[in-house]
């Protein structure tokens, strides 16, 4: 099911269907592994490196919320340990079928600083 899958893309860029399939499928496997014993809400993101790598992260929740770390962050900072700093796109996802959820504003905000590694 591709319910509410959230996929961005910098203005211009055109990535083949077959990476964007690939994109979302990891996606979509990512979401199995979300750690939400307390919101049961699982989230995932896949983000494509310049270079064709995708890196998935899920959610990881903590019993002190503000710990929890969302699916978009983990996928950026699971990136940048192996190396990646350019990135083309990213992919996310919950399981809510029937309406949109875009990213938190702490995302959105660490989304904007690797924003100039888009590639044009
Ligand atoms: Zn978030």
């Amino acid at each position: 099911m591709l319910a509410n899958l959230v996929f961005l893309n910098h203005v211009g860029l055109i990535l083949c269907a077959d990476k964007v399939k690939e994109l979302i499928s990891k996606c979509l496997q990512a979401r199995d592994m979300a750690y939400c014993p307390y919101s049961r809400f699982p989230v995932a993101a896949a983000i494509l490196t310049a270079d064709g790598a995708i890196i998935t992260g899920c959610n990881v929740e903590n019993a002190s919320y503000g710990l929890t770390v969302c699916a978009e962050r983990t996928a950026i900072q699971r990136a940048v340990v192996e190396g990646y700093r350019q990135f083309t796109a990213i992919a996310v996802t919950c399981d809510i079928k029937d309406r949109f959820v875009g990213p938190c504003g702490a995302c959105r905000q660490v989304l904007m600083e690797v924003r100039h590694t888009y590639l044009l």
